[in-house]
């Protein structure tokens, strides 16, 4: 629950740090990131609290990765490319949570 607490409440305090003209379009271009959990969809179970995301979920794999860093590079993007990082960042958090998580992350990582 609090997982999905800090999906809301992290790009909110990024907003209030950094983007505050205009704070409520960039806060929706921040919560945009939520968007690539749609990827749960193609699971069974649709959600499992012991599954890590990052590397399992297709929209959480390395392809999409650099697809949402390259948002990162034009202005146009960059809210929703740092939205996308936000949360993979948080659902790393989550996967260190678990059980097996950080060999996940570790595997995950190509270094
Ligand atoms: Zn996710």
């Amino acid at each position: 629950m609090l997982h999905i607490a800090l999906h809301f409440l992290v790009p909110a305090l990024i907003v209030a740090l950094f983007f505050r003209k205009r704070w409520w379009q960039s806060y929706l271009w921040l919560l945009a990131g939520l968007a690539i959990d749609i990827d749960h969809l193609l699971a069974s179970p649709v959600y499992d609290p012991l599954r890590c995301s990052i590397g399992f979920h297709p929209l959480h794999t390395w392809p999409a990765v650099l697809v949402y860093l390259a948002f990162l590079l034009h202005p146009r993007t960059r809210l929703l490319g740092i939205g996308l990082f936000v949360h993979l960042l948080l659902d790393a958090g989550d996967c260190l949570q678990m059980p097996d998580g950080a060999d996940k992350l570790r595997a995950f990582l190509p270094w």
